[in-house]
């Protein structure tokens, strides 16, 4: 079945300016079908690491809050707290982050931040699934109890799963602590020993504290290892590796099981956003944020959470790559941005796993807004 995808690009009239058009688009791409009076509508974002700066701009965050309060819905924005020791590993942490990133109170509305998964990340509810990899997935619980999900991803490139967008907003971002140590369990990487120079880097931004040097080389506490992948983009003389054919694959296919975990219950109760703009080469987890791979494209809505991620990997794959940026290869129109980015990593297969097990289509119609002006304009 093919699957509508609502595209905003980003021009913009004296008559209608960018928050406006975004209301518009969402509800256009059928918010009104999602949302009835008084749901209590989670609205999953990332908040954005400390030092991060390619996350959502908050005045859109608040734009779709308000396009929500229209319906007379009741909105909160979450998200569940991190594996890792960063900014954002409790609700405490994770709340002063977001106030500091620029989503408070006087910012959003007077719309809360319920930590999704509680003040120590062990708030979870268990869904069963029945899946190739899971029986039971382990959700955020105020995620699970809310009547429906408004998901808001940035699209950009990710270390492990290729790309990042509503499907890892989802399956990776609505898991609890144990939720999401479930499907990195098997990325475990290796060091080459032989190659190491014995920088520290790994070391020092690790954040499972799994690794330490001795005599000048690294070596790993696997019991610590949360398998993050830090320490392999870390590395500058790629001394660390997984087996990328085989962990790559159940990786994505176990963050799958969990967004099907995390939408049971919500199929008529969801809308997904990804926004294609500050489109950076990795995850918005990270304290900082590399220079865009291509220039903005725009904002996308469904209520497909395949097609929408479908549709932004075609339209980034579809622009020159920015020579500025740390993409070396692939940047003609057309060609494969990812895998310019991570050559290890098969994208496709989170796509193609994820209509195996029924949560979408890749195939998709993309209905473009037209630009409202005036007659003159
Ligand atoms: S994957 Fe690397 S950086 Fe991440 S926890 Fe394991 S050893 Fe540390
Ligand atoms: S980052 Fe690489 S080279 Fe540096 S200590 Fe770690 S494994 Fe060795």
């Amino acid at each position: 079945m093919t699957a509508d995808v609502f595209f905003m690009d980003l021009k913009t009239t004296s008559k209608e300016n960018l928050p406006q058009k975004l209301s518009r688009l969402i509800k256009k791409a059928g918010i009104k079908t999602v949302l009835k009076e008084k749901d209590l509508t989670a609205v999953k974002i990332h908040f954005g690491e400390k030092g991060n700066t390619a996350f959502i701009r908050p005045v859109f965050i608040r734009q779709i809050l308000q396009t929500i309060k229209e319906f007379n819905a009741s909105p909160f924005l979450t998200d569940a707290n991190t594996l890792y020791v960063g900014t954002r590993s409790d609700a405490v942490s994770h709340i002063h982050t977001a106030i500091e990133n620029g989503f408070s109170y006087s910012s959003m509305d007077a719309t809360p931040i319920i930590i999704a998964d509680g003040l120590n990340g062990k708030s979870e509810t268990k869904i069963p699934i029945h899946q190739k990899n899971f029986k039971d997935v382990y959700i955020g619980a105020e995620i699970v109890a809310a009547d429906a999900l408004i998901s808001v991803a940035h699209f950009k490139g990710h270390e492990l799963s290729g790309f990042g967008g509503t499907l890892k907003n989802l399956g990776m971002g609505c898991a609890s602590r144990r939720g999401k140590l479930a499907q990195h369990s098997n990325v475990s990487p290796k060091i080459k020993r032989k190659t190491c120079i014995g920088c520290g880097q790994c070391a020092l931004h690790c954040p499972g504290q799994a690794i330490y040097l001795e005599e000048k080389k690294a070596y790993m506490d696997r019991t610590k290892c949360i398998g993050c992948a830090e320490c392999i983009v870390r590395c500058p003389t790629q001394s660390i590796n997984i087996q990328w054919d085989q962990t790559v694959p159940v990786f994505l296919e176990k963050m799958m099981e969990y967004t099907l975990g995390v939408l049971k219950g919500k199929e008529n109760k969801s809308l997904f956003i990804n926004f294609i703009t500050d489109i950076s080469p990795k995850c918005d987890c990270l304290p900082y944020s590399e220079s865009p791979i291509v220039q903005d494209i725009g904002v996308l809505a469904s209520t497909d959470p395949v097609a929408i991620d479908q549709a932004s990997a075609d339209m980034v794959n579809q622009q020159a790559g920015l020579s500025a940026s740390v993409l070396k290869m692939n940047l003609e129109p057309g060609q494969d941005k990812f895998r310019g980015l991570y050559p290890d990593v098969d994208w496709e297969y989170q796509l193609e796993y994820a209509q195996d097990i029924g949560l979408g289509s890749r195939d998709y119609t993309l209905k473009k807004l037209k630009t409202l002006s005036y007659a003159k304009e």
